[in-house]
């Protein structure tokens, strides 16, 4: 998972793309980048570390440009490493042409090979780099039409940002996993991850782009074209279960509706329960926990305080950082939890670690009773569209039954969300389908280069 942000059209380009990103950085705390069109030529600065340690006044002064891209990551593919933080700019015989990237390219490592092969240097070790050396090969002369020739080659999710002089290109995959929206501000156009970033930077959502759909933005004007034929749409349940901010738009419902609506659905799967209190792993958990109270009638209590100066646990990059953050983060209070028991909610259950030191750390402070109830089903195989899950070894629910969980993170009771209720909480219907493959261990839209 990542956050793109451009913005074309606009004196304060650069500085509207760092609201942008920096609305967007739960989506990705490893490294930020921006690159302006400074008519004519690109200009680009990145660094790792959060969008305000990136930035300052005089880096964004000196990328100025009337457009903007942005982009933060978190990695899936390519190490943790300033080479691989994006947008990446390559010359081109079409000209300099940068792009941000969020998804996975399933099959980039065969497209790479033959790359290479064929005389391309990489210059990083992140699959968004193929599509550039892709549309460098291609003799045409423009560089929309280059693109939608080459994106079909391309299996696995993508959003993607693209820009080159006096353009800039949005695409969707043909499945839709990784989300694109369109804004307006003015004359502006605003391309994003999520509908929080155009709220934040002041402007209004026009609408989705649609997946395998490609809109291009030159001289204030944008059109629209298919370069794939629609697939099932399967976007990624995910942004609701976690990534997405609340106030974000995702399938026609804020993300804080459908996150209420799932706590009470919770709360209906597990009717006579008992407890005296009701709570969520902060921050998204906060949200299932109230809809959860608000249908069972258990009174909802705060019972961890989150430093929210720590960072993602779910996104660092490797395990020892992981564990690290999880402990740094969450604090008990200890006289609203002692002698209670106690119903908790969060997102998901991956690795199990986080959730056994969860428990742990309620018993510790004189917990009763923890039955912990998860707002989404047993996640029993990896992502390949983008998301941090990578092997079957890593995912608990693969290895041991919900009983073995239960006694693995110490809790009373275990629950997890059946997946017609999270899909329907989410929206449901047959045109808002979502991919569900980490669930079921089906997979949509893998090809060749699938796993
Ligand atoms: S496999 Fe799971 S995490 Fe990956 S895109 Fe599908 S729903 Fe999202």
């Amino acid at each position: 998972m990542c956050g793109i942000f451009g913005i074309t059209d606009n004196k304060d380009a650069a500085k509207l793309a760092y609201v942008g990103l920096f609305t967007l950085q739960h989506r990705g705390q490893e490294s930020a980048g921006i690159v302006s069109d400074a008519g004519g030529a690109l200009r680009h600065h990145a660094g790792m570390g959060l969008v305000s340690e990136v930035f300052d006044r005089d880096t964004l002064d000196a990328l100025g440009g009337r457009s903007a891209i942005g982009h933060i990551r978190y990695s899936t593919t390519g190490s943790s490493h300033i080479k691989n933080a994006q947008p990446l700019v390559l010359n081109s015989c079409l000209g300099p042409v940068a792009v941000a990237h969020n998804g996975n390219l399933t099959n980039a490592d065969a497209l790479k090979d033959r790359l290479q092969k064929s005389g391309a240097i990489f210059q990083s070790s992140s699959d968004s780099e193929v599509i550039l050396h892709l549309a460098a090969k291609y003799r045409g002369r423009d560089l929309a039409a280059t693109l939608a020739s080459n994106l079909t080659k391309l299996e696995g999710a993508y959003a993607f940002l693209f820009m080159a002089p006096g353009l800039v290109i949005g695409a969707r995959d043909p499945h839709g996993y990784r989300p694109l929206v369109l804004g307006r501000l003015g004359r502006s156009w605003i391309l994003s991850s999520e509908t929080c970033a155009i709220d934040v930077a002041g402007g209004r959502l026009v609408r989705e782009i649609e997946p395998g759909e490609m809109v291009v933005i030159k001289g204030g004007r944008a059109s629209f074209r298919r370069f794939a034929a629609p697939a099932r749409h399967t976007r990624c349940i995910f942004e609701q279960v976690y990534f997405a901010r609340p106030d974000s738009l995702v399938a026609g419902r804020t993300v804080q509706t459908a996150r209420y609506e799932i706590g009470a659905r919770l709360a209906r799967e597990l009717a006579g329960l008992k407890a005296d209190i009701v709570s969520g792993v902060p921050d998204s958990g906060t949200v299932y926990a109230l809809g959860y109270s608000k249908e069972s009638g258990i009174p909802y209590r705060t019972v961890f305080m989150r430093n929210h100066y720590t960072g993602r646990s779910f996104i660092q990059p490797d395990q020892r950082l992981r564990e690290f953050t999880a402990h740094l983060k969450l604090a008990p209070i200890k006289d609203v939890i002692k002698g209670k028991s106690i119903v908790l909610i969060d997102d998901s259950l991956v690795r199990g670690t986080t959730s056994k030191k969860i428990v742990g750390s309620l018993r510790r402070a004189g917990a009763k009773k923890v039955v912990m109830a998860i707002a989404s089903p047993p996640i029993i195989a990896p992502c390949y569209f983008g998301i941090d899950t990578p092997t079957r070894r890593e995912l608990i629910a693969d290895r041991m039954s919900v009983e073995k969980i239960r006694r693995f993170i110490g809790a009373d009771a275990l629950h997890y969300l059946g997946l017609e209720s999270l899909v329907d909480a989410c929206g449901g219907g047959t045109d808002r389908n979502f991919c569900v493959s980490c669930f079921t261990g089906r997979y949509n839209g893998l090809g060749k280069g699938g796993r």
